[in-house]
Protein backbone atom coordinates (compact mmCIF):
# COMPACT_ATOMS: atom_id res chain seq x y z
CA UNK A 1 0.00 0.00 0.00
CA UNK A 2 1.17 3.61 -0.88
CA UNK A 3 1.45 6.49 1.15
CA UNK A 4 0.40 9.72 -0.75
CA UNK A 5 2.12 13.00 0.69
CA UNK A 6 -0.20 16.10 -0.56
CA UNK A 7 0.93 19.88 0.16
CA UNK A 8 -1.83 22.11 -0.60
CA UNK A 9 -2.26 25.72 0.16
CA UNK A 10 -4.06 26.65 3.83
CA UNK A 11 -8.29 26.78 3.71
CA UNK A 12 -9.70 30.72 3.48
CA UNK A 13 -9.23 32.00 6.67
CA UNK A 14 -12.77 32.53 7.51
CA UNK A 15 -13.25 28.32 7.12
CA UNK A 16 -13.78 25.95 4.34
CA UNK A 17 -16.53 27.42 2.04
CA UNK A 18 -20.26 26.23 2.13
CA UNK A 19 -21.65 27.50 -1.15
CA UNK A 20 -19.56 29.02 -3.65
CA UNK A 21 -20.13 32.43 -5.78
CA UNK A 22 -21.99 30.36 -8.73
CA UNK A 23 -23.57 27.12 -8.71
CA UNK A 24 -22.27 25.50 -11.75
CA UNK A 25 -18.82 25.87 -14.61
CA UNK A 26 -19.45 25.79 -17.92
CA UNK A 27 -18.85 21.74 -19.11
CA UNK A 28 -15.47 21.87 -21.80
CA UNK A 29 -15.01 19.21 -24.23
CA UNK A 30 -11.78 19.66 -25.05
CA UNK A 31 -8.45 22.03 -24.68
CA UNK A 32 -7.66 23.96 -27.90
CA UNK A 33 -5.90 21.89 -30.62
CA UNK A 34 -8.09 18.83 -29.41
CA UNK A 35 -6.08 17.55 -26.66
CA UNK A 36 -8.91 15.88 -24.09
CA UNK A 37 -9.63 17.01 -20.84
CA UNK A 38 -8.43 14.32 -18.21
CA UNK A 39 -10.44 10.83 -18.52
CA UNK A 40 -10.13 9.22 -14.42
CA UNK A 41 -12.45 6.69 -13.81
CA UNK A 42 -14.63 8.67 -11.78
CA UNK A 43 -14.53 11.83 -9.86
CA UNK A 44 -15.57 12.16 -5.82
CA UNK A 45 -16.10 16.20 -5.92
CA UNK A 46 -18.55 18.53 -7.53
CA UNK A 47 -16.77 20.94 -10.34
CA UNK A 48 -16.61 24.42 -9.26
CA UNK A 49 -16.16 23.57 -5.36
CA UNK A 50 -12.63 24.56 -3.78
CA UNK A 51 -9.79 21.67 -4.37
CA UNK A 52 -6.85 22.80 -3.93
CA UNK A 53 -6.80 24.47 0.13
CA UNK A 54 -5.97 21.47 2.79
CA UNK A 55 -9.53 20.51 3.09
CA UNK A 56 -10.64 20.35 -0.33
CA UNK A 57 -7.65 17.44 -0.51
CA UNK A 58 -8.09 17.60 -4.51
CA UNK A 59 -11.37 15.20 -3.86
CA UNK A 60 -8.72 12.52 -3.21
CA UNK A 61 -9.36 11.02 -0.27
CA UNK A 62 -12.29 8.90 -0.38
CA UNK A 63 -10.88 7.15 -4.12
CA UNK A 64 -7.27 6.54 -1.98
CA UNK A 65 -8.81 5.39 1.39
CA UNK A 66 -11.20 3.37 -0.56
CA UNK A 67 -7.78 1.46 -1.63
CA UNK A 68 -6.31 1.25 1.15
CA UNK A 69 -3.46 3.68 0.82
CA UNK A 70 -3.02 6.67 2.91
CA UNK A 71 -3.42 10.14 2.83
CA UNK A 72 -1.72 12.87 4.72
CA UNK A 73 -2.50 16.26 3.47
CA UNK A 74 -0.54 19.28 4.36
CA UNK A 75 0.04 22.89 3.88
CA UNK A 76 3.01 23.02 6.29
CA UNK A 77 5.76 22.87 3.28
CA UNK A 78 8.78 24.56 4.44
CA UNK A 79 11.76 23.85 7.16
CA UNK A 80 13.25 20.95 8.90
CA UNK A 81 10.38 20.95 11.92
CA UNK A 82 7.31 21.01 8.77
CA UNK A 83 5.22 18.21 8.96
CA UNK A 84 6.27 17.92 4.61
CA UNK A 85 10.08 16.96 5.92
CA UNK A 86 8.35 14.54 8.50
CA UNK A 87 6.22 13.14 6.75
CA UNK A 88 8.42 12.61 3.73
CA UNK A 89 11.20 9.85 4.53
CA UNK A 90 8.74 7.20 4.13
CA UNK A 91 6.35 8.62 1.25
CA UNK A 92 6.07 6.89 -1.92
CA UNK A 93 4.46 9.80 -3.78
CA UNK A 94 4.13 13.53 -3.46
CA UNK A 95 1.48 16.32 -4.82
CA UNK A 96 2.21 19.70 -4.68
CA UNK A 97 1.16 22.73 -6.30
CA UNK A 98 3.05 25.50 -8.31
CA UNK A 99 0.96 28.14 -5.98
CA UNK A 100 1.94 26.77 -2.74
CA UNK A 101 4.95 24.63 -3.86
CA UNK A 102 6.30 21.87 -1.90
CA UNK A 103 10.66 22.38 -3.13
CA UNK A 104 11.41 19.01 -3.74
CA UNK A 105 14.78 19.43 -3.52
CA UNK A 106 17.61 17.27 -4.19
CA UNK A 107 18.42 16.87 -0.57
CA UNK A 108 14.46 16.51 0.22
CA UNK A 109 14.70 13.18 -2.66
CA UNK A 110 17.66 11.55 -0.84
CA UNK A 111 16.42 12.14 1.85
CA UNK A 112 13.24 10.13 0.94
CA UNK A 113 14.51 6.60 -0.59
CA UNK A 114 10.68 5.51 -0.94
CA UNK A 115 9.46 8.16 -3.64
CA UNK A 116 9.09 7.06 -7.08
CA UNK A 117 6.45 9.88 -8.49
CA UNK A 118 5.93 13.44 -8.17
CA UNK A 119 2.64 14.68 -9.24
CA UNK A 120 2.14 18.50 -10.11
CA UNK A 121 -1.41 19.57 -9.53
CA UNK A 122 -1.22 21.86 -12.26
CA UNK A 123 1.62 23.19 -14.92
CA UNK A 124 5.09 24.08 -13.90
CA UNK A 125 7.24 21.44 -12.09
CA UNK A 126 10.28 23.54 -11.81
CA UNK A 127 9.60 23.57 -7.71
CA UNK A 128 11.06 19.70 -7.97
CA UNK A 129 14.90 19.24 -8.72
CA UNK A 130 14.70 17.58 -11.90
CA UNK A 131 18.20 16.77 -12.41
CA UNK A 132 17.83 15.10 -9.21
CA UNK A 133 14.69 13.22 -9.88
CA UNK A 134 16.51 12.04 -13.33
CA UNK A 135 19.49 10.71 -10.84
CA UNK A 136 17.50 9.27 -8.99
CA UNK A 137 15.14 7.71 -11.49
CA UNK A 138 12.00 9.16 -10.40
CA UNK A 139 8.65 10.08 -12.53
CA UNK A 140 7.75 13.40 -12.53
CA UNK A 141 4.30 14.39 -14.42
CA UNK A 142 1.73 17.29 -14.56
CA UNK A 143 -1.61 18.10 -15.50
CA UNK A 144 -0.77 19.46 -19.27
CA UNK A 145 -3.28 22.08 -20.25
CA UNK A 146 -5.34 21.80 -17.10
CA UNK A 147 -4.74 25.38 -16.49
CA UNK A 148 -3.12 27.03 -19.57
CA UNK A 149 -6.62 28.49 -20.35
CA UNK A 150 -7.40 30.15 -17.19
CA UNK A 151 -3.82 31.78 -17.07
CA UNK A 152 -3.82 33.04 -20.89
CA UNK A 153 -6.95 34.89 -19.35
CA UNK A 154 -5.34 36.66 -16.28
CA UNK A 155 -2.72 37.44 -18.84
CA UNK A 156 -5.31 39.65 -20.59
CA UNK A 157 -6.10 41.11 -17.84
CA UNK A 158 -3.10 42.29 -16.25
CA UNK A 159 -2.19 43.67 -19.64
CA UNK A 160 -5.01 45.77 -20.08
CA UNK A 161 -4.47 46.89 -16.21
CA UNK A 162 -1.15 47.95 -16.44
CA UNK A 163 -1.77 50.10 -19.55
CA UNK A 164 -4.80 51.26 -18.66
CA UNK A 165 -3.46 52.05 -15.25
CA UNK A 166 -6.86 49.95 -13.84
CA UNK A 167 -5.56 49.24 -10.25
CA UNK A 168 -4.32 53.14 -9.23
CA UNK A 169 -7.87 53.87 -10.82
CA UNK A 170 -9.51 51.31 -8.42
CA UNK A 171 -7.56 52.56 -5.04
CA UNK A 172 -8.75 56.37 -5.61
CA UNK A 173 -12.32 55.25 -5.68
CA UNK A 174 -12.12 52.97 -2.66
CA UNK A 175 -9.76 55.98 -0.60
CA UNK A 176 -13.09 57.87 -0.83
CA UNK A 177 -11.67 60.53 -4.11
CA UNK A 178 -12.15 61.20 -7.68
CA UNK A 179 -9.58 62.17 -9.05
CA UNK A 180 -9.53 61.68 -12.50
CA UNK A 181 -6.00 63.56 -13.45
CA UNK A 182 -4.11 61.41 -11.29
CA UNK A 183 -5.58 58.59 -12.59
CA UNK A 184 -4.93 58.92 -16.30
CA UNK A 185 -1.58 60.37 -15.88
CA UNK A 186 -0.50 57.23 -16.77
CA UNK A 187 -3.35 55.27 -18.77
CA UNK A 188 -2.89 54.77 -22.75
CA UNK A 189 -4.44 52.42 -25.03
CA UNK A 190 -3.57 49.26 -26.10
CA UNK A 191 -4.53 49.47 -28.94
CA UNK A 192 -1.42 49.67 -31.72
CA UNK A 193 0.96 48.52 -29.06
CA UNK A 194 3.52 46.20 -30.41
CA UNK A 195 3.12 43.30 -27.61
CA UNK A 196 5.25 40.17 -27.73
CA UNK A 197 5.60 36.66 -25.89
CA UNK A 198 8.80 34.72 -24.39
CA UNK A 199 7.49 31.07 -25.29
CA UNK A 200 4.30 30.40 -27.18
CA UNK A 201 3.09 27.25 -26.06
CA UNK A 202 -0.06 26.20 -24.96
CA UNK A 203 -0.53 29.40 -22.74
CA UNK A 204 1.97 31.79 -24.94
CA UNK A 205 -0.04 31.08 -28.25
CA UNK A 206 -3.47 31.13 -25.90
CA UNK A 207 -2.33 34.94 -24.87
CA UNK A 208 -1.85 35.91 -28.46
CA UNK A 209 -5.30 34.64 -29.85
CA UNK A 210 -7.08 36.87 -27.10
CA UNK A 211 -5.39 39.62 -28.11
CA UNK A 212 -6.08 39.21 -31.94
CA UNK A 213 -8.77 41.54 -31.62
CA UNK A 214 -7.17 44.27 -30.02
CA UNK A 215 -5.48 45.26 -33.28
CA UNK A 216 -2.01 45.29 -31.98
CA UNK A 217 0.93 44.36 -33.56
CA UNK A 218 1.95 40.27 -32.10
CA UNK A 219 5.45 39.21 -31.72
CA UNK A 220 6.87 36.27 -30.25
CA UNK A 221 10.08 34.00 -29.82
CA UNK A 222 10.17 30.30 -28.64
CA UNK A 223 13.07 27.50 -29.20
CA UNK A 224 10.56 26.12 -32.01
CA UNK A 225 8.58 27.63 -34.38
CA UNK A 226 4.98 28.17 -34.92
CA UNK A 227 3.42 26.87 -38.12
CA UNK A 228 3.52 29.08 -40.88
CA UNK A 229 -0.90 29.06 -41.04
CA UNK A 230 -0.71 29.86 -37.29
CA UNK A 231 1.63 32.67 -37.97
CA UNK A 232 -0.37 34.19 -41.44
CA UNK A 233 -3.34 33.62 -39.15
CA UNK A 234 -2.00 36.00 -36.30
CA UNK A 235 -0.19 38.09 -38.41
CA UNK A 236 2.78 37.22 -36.29
CA UNK A 237 6.36 38.08 -36.15
CA UNK A 238 8.95 35.50 -34.99
CA UNK A 239 12.31 36.31 -33.15
CA UNK A 240 15.12 34.29 -32.26
CA UNK A 241 15.84 35.81 -29.49
CA UNK A 242 15.06 37.34 -26.25
CA UNK A 243 16.32 40.38 -27.26
CA UNK A 244 15.69 41.08 -31.23
CA UNK A 245 11.60 40.79 -29.53
CA UNK A 246 12.14 43.20 -26.56
CA UNK A 247 13.75 46.20 -28.39
CA UNK A 248 10.28 46.82 -30.43
CA UNK A 249 7.70 45.64 -27.36
CA UNK A 250 5.30 48.06 -25.53
CA UNK A 251 4.50 45.14 -23.73
CA UNK A 252 6.55 41.61 -23.07
CA UNK A 253 4.48 38.22 -21.90
CA UNK A 254 6.71 35.75 -20.23
CA UNK A 255 4.98 32.27 -20.79
CA UNK A 256 7.91 29.87 -21.23
CA UNK A 257 8.68 27.04 -18.04
CA UNK A 258 11.41 27.88 -15.74
CA UNK A 259 14.56 25.82 -16.53
CA UNK A 260 18.00 26.72 -16.73
CA UNK A 261 17.58 28.14 -19.66
CA UNK A 262 15.39 31.03 -18.72
CA UNK A 263 16.78 31.68 -15.40
CA UNK A 264 17.35 34.91 -14.35
CA UNK A 265 16.43 35.89 -18.38
CA UNK A 266 14.85 39.04 -17.42
CA UNK A 267 18.21 40.71 -15.93
CA UNK A 268 19.83 44.38 -15.68
CA UNK A 269 21.05 43.66 -19.66
CA UNK A 270 18.00 42.40 -20.92
CA UNK A 271 15.37 44.76 -19.50
CA UNK A 272 17.80 47.31 -20.54
CA UNK A 273 17.67 46.49 -24.30
CA UNK A 274 13.50 47.37 -23.81
CA UNK A 275 11.75 50.73 -24.62
CA UNK A 276 11.83 52.93 -21.79
CA UNK A 277 8.40 52.80 -20.33
CA UNK A 278 7.74 48.96 -21.42
CA UNK A 279 5.59 47.14 -19.65
CA UNK A 280 6.52 43.34 -18.41
CA UNK A 281 3.81 40.53 -17.36
CA UNK A 282 5.19 37.40 -16.02
CA UNK A 283 2.88 34.56 -14.65
CA UNK A 284 5.26 31.87 -15.98
CA UNK A 285 7.94 31.69 -12.89
CA UNK A 286 9.33 34.56 -10.49
CA UNK A 287 13.09 33.60 -10.75
CA UNK A 288 12.78 34.25 -14.67
CA UNK A 289 12.99 37.55 -14.32
CA UNK A 290 15.61 39.34 -11.60
CA UNK A 291 14.27 40.21 -8.38
CA UNK A 292 16.35 43.35 -7.93
CA UNK A 293 16.23 44.11 -11.34
CA UNK A 294 12.85 44.51 -11.72
CA UNK A 295 12.72 46.39 -8.87
CA UNK A 296 15.20 48.71 -10.09
CA UNK A 297 14.08 48.86 -13.37
CA UNK A 298 10.40 50.25 -11.71
CA UNK A 299 12.46 53.08 -9.62
CA UNK A 300 14.14 54.73 -12.86
CA UNK A 301 11.23 54.83 -15.01
CA UNK A 302 12.75 51.90 -17.63
CA UNK A 303 9.42 49.77 -17.03
CA UNK A 304 6.49 51.73 -17.10
CA UNK A 305 4.78 48.67 -14.74
CA UNK A 306 5.35 45.31 -13.83
CA UNK A 307 2.43 42.62 -13.10
CA UNK A 308 2.25 38.83 -12.34
CA UNK A 309 1.18 36.30 -9.91
CA UNK A 310 4.52 34.18 -9.62
CA UNK A 311 7.38 34.91 -7.03
CA UNK A 312 10.51 33.13 -5.88
CA UNK A 313 10.19 31.67 -3.46
CA UNK A 314 6.53 30.77 -2.64
CA UNK A 315 5.59 32.26 -0.58
CA UNK A 316 7.97 35.07 -0.44
CA UNK A 317 9.49 36.52 2.27
CA UNK A 318 7.57 40.08 4.04
CA UNK A 319 10.32 41.96 2.95
CA UNK A 320 10.20 40.82 -0.53
CA UNK A 321 10.94 43.98 -2.74
CA UNK A 322 8.14 43.42 -4.68
CA UNK A 323 5.14 44.00 -2.40
CA UNK A 324 6.42 47.20 -2.32
CA UNK A 325 7.90 48.43 -5.59
CA UNK A 326 6.17 51.39 -7.64
CA UNK A 327 3.75 50.62 -10.60
CA UNK A 328 2.98 46.82 -9.93
CA UNK A 329 -0.10 44.45 -10.03
CA UNK A 330 1.24 41.80 -8.14
CA UNK A 331 -1.00 38.78 -6.69
CA UNK A 332 -0.77 35.87 -4.90
CA UNK A 333 0.03 32.98 -7.24
CA UNK A 334 -3.34 32.71 -8.56
CA UNK A 335 -4.00 32.40 -12.21
CA UNK A 336 -4.11 28.93 -12.75
CA UNK A 337 -5.99 27.62 -9.89
CA UNK A 338 -9.30 29.55 -10.62
CA UNK A 339 -11.86 27.18 -9.16
CA UNK A 340 -12.92 25.97 -12.68
CA UNK A 341 -9.43 24.88 -13.34
CA UNK A 342 -9.02 22.94 -9.71
CA UNK A 343 -11.47 20.90 -11.26
CA UNK A 344 -9.40 20.35 -13.85
CA UNK A 345 -6.21 19.34 -12.45
CA UNK A 346 -8.11 17.61 -9.40
CA UNK A 347 -9.73 15.41 -12.13
CA UNK A 348 -6.05 14.87 -14.26
CA UNK A 349 -4.11 14.06 -10.65
CA UNK A 350 -6.26 11.33 -9.76
CA UNK A 351 -6.29 10.25 -13.87
CA UNK A 352 -2.42 10.08 -13.25
CA UNK A 353 -3.03 8.18 -9.62
CA UNK A 354 -4.93 5.51 -11.21
CA UNK A 355 -2.81 4.77 -13.85
CA UNK A 356 0.41 4.55 -11.51
CA UNK A 357 -1.47 2.61 -9.25
CA UNK A 358 -2.84 -0.14 -11.82
CA UNK A 359 0.44 -0.20 -13.41
CA UNK A 360 -0.95 1.83 -16.61
CA UNK A 361 0.81 4.33 -18.62
CA UNK A 362 0.77 7.97 -17.18
CA UNK A 363 -0.30 10.31 -20.66
CA UNK A 364 2.79 11.10 -22.71
CA UNK A 365 2.03 14.52 -22.59
CA UNK A 366 1.78 14.75 -19.03
CA UNK A 367 4.95 13.25 -18.53
CA UNK A 368 7.82 15.96 -17.57
CA UNK A 369 10.68 13.10 -15.92
CA UNK A 370 10.06 8.95 -17.04
CA UNK A 371 12.57 6.75 -15.96
CA UNK A 372 15.11 9.07 -15.39
CA UNK A 373 15.28 11.26 -18.32
CA UNK A 374 13.03 13.99 -19.53
CA UNK A 375 10.01 12.46 -21.72
CA UNK A 376 6.94 13.85 -23.15
CA UNK A 377 6.05 17.33 -22.26
CA UNK A 378 9.32 17.89 -20.20
CA UNK A 379 11.54 16.58 -23.19
CA UNK A 380 9.97 19.26 -25.38
CA UNK A 381 10.08 22.39 -23.06
CA UNK A 382 12.68 22.07 -20.51
CA UNK A 383 16.38 21.29 -20.29
CA UNK A 384 18.47 19.31 -17.53
CA UNK A 385 19.44 20.78 -14.42
CA UNK A 386 17.53 22.29 -11.20
CA UNK A 387 15.96 25.66 -10.38
CA UNK A 388 15.12 25.22 -7.08
CA UNK A 389 18.25 26.42 -5.47
CA UNK A 390 17.74 28.99 -3.15
CA UNK A 391 13.89 27.73 -1.91
CA UNK A 392 14.55 27.71 1.81
CA UNK A 393 14.33 31.51 1.82
CA UNK A 394 10.78 30.21 1.91
CA UNK A 395 10.71 29.61 5.84
CA UNK A 396 11.10 33.62 6.41
CA UNK A 397 7.32 34.11 5.28
CA UNK A 398 5.56 33.99 8.51
CA UNK A 399 8.38 36.17 10.58
P1 LIG B 1 4.07 24.87 -22.85
O1 LIG B 1 5.05 23.79 -22.63
O2 LIG B 1 2.88 24.59 -23.71
O3 LIG B 1 4.78 26.17 -23.45
C1 LIG B 1 6.01 26.64 -23.02
C2 LIG B 1 6.72 27.24 -24.21
O4 LIG B 1 7.90 27.89 -23.75
C3 LIG B 1 7.13 26.18 -25.22
O5 LIG B 1 6.69 26.57 -26.49
C4 LIG B 1 8.64 26.16 -25.08
O6 LIG B 1 9.33 25.91 -26.26
C5 LIG B 1 8.92 27.60 -24.70
N1 LIG B 1 10.27 27.78 -24.18
C6 LIG B 1 11.01 26.97 -23.39
N2 LIG B 1 12.21 27.48 -23.18
C7 LIG B 1 12.27 28.65 -23.84
C8 LIG B 1 13.25 29.65 -24.01
N3 LIG B 1 14.45 29.52 -23.45
N4 LIG B 1 12.96 30.73 -24.78
C9 LIG B 1 11.74 30.85 -25.37
N5 LIG B 1 10.77 29.93 -25.25
C10 LIG B 1 11.02 28.85 -24.49
O7 LIG B 1 3.59 25.33 -21.41
P2 LIG B 1 2.37 26.27 -21.00
O8 LIG B 1 2.22 27.33 -22.04
O9 LIG B 1 1.17 25.47 -20.63
O10 LIG B 1 2.94 26.87 -19.64
C11 LIG B 1 4.12 27.67 -19.65
C12 LIG B 1 4.58 27.94 -18.22
O11 LIG B 1 3.65 28.78 -17.59
C13 LIG B 1 4.66 26.71 -17.32
O12 LIG B 1 5.87 26.00 -17.49
C14 LIG B 1 4.56 27.31 -15.96
O13 LIG B 1 5.83 27.69 -15.50
C15 LIG B 1 3.72 28.56 -16.20
N6 LIG B 1 2.37 28.40 -15.66
C16 LIG B 1 1.94 29.30 -14.72
C17 LIG B 1 0.73 29.15 -14.13
C18 LIG B 1 0.20 30.14 -13.13
O14 LIG B 1 -0.74 29.83 -12.39
N7 LIG B 1 0.76 31.34 -13.07
C19 LIG B 1 -0.16 28.01 -14.45
C20 LIG B 1 0.33 27.19 -15.54
C21 LIG B 1 1.58 27.37 -16.08
P3 LIG B 1 9.34 24.54 -27.05
O15 LIG B 1 8.39 23.60 -26.36
O16 LIG B 1 8.92 24.97 -28.41
O17 LIG B 1 10.74 24.06 -26.94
Amino acid sequence: MAKILCVLYDDPVGGYPTSHARDDIPTLDRYPGGQTLPTPEAIDFVPGELLGSVSGELGLRKFLEGLGHTLVVTSDKDGADSVFERELPDADIVISQPFWPAYLTAERIAGAPKLRLAVTAGIGSDHVDLQAAMDKGLTVAEVTYSNSISVSEHVVMLILSLVRNYIPSYQWVINGGWNIADCVDRSYDLEGMTVGTVGAGRIGTAVLRRLKPFDVNLHYTDRHRLPESVERELGLTFHPSAESMVRVCDVVTVNAPLHPETEHMFNDALIGEMKRGAYLVNTARGKICDRDAVARALESGQLAGYAGDVWFPQPPPKDHPWRTMPHHGMTPHVSGTSLSAQARYAAGVREILECWLEGRSIREEYLIVDNGRLAGAGAHSYSAGDATGGSKEAERFGQ
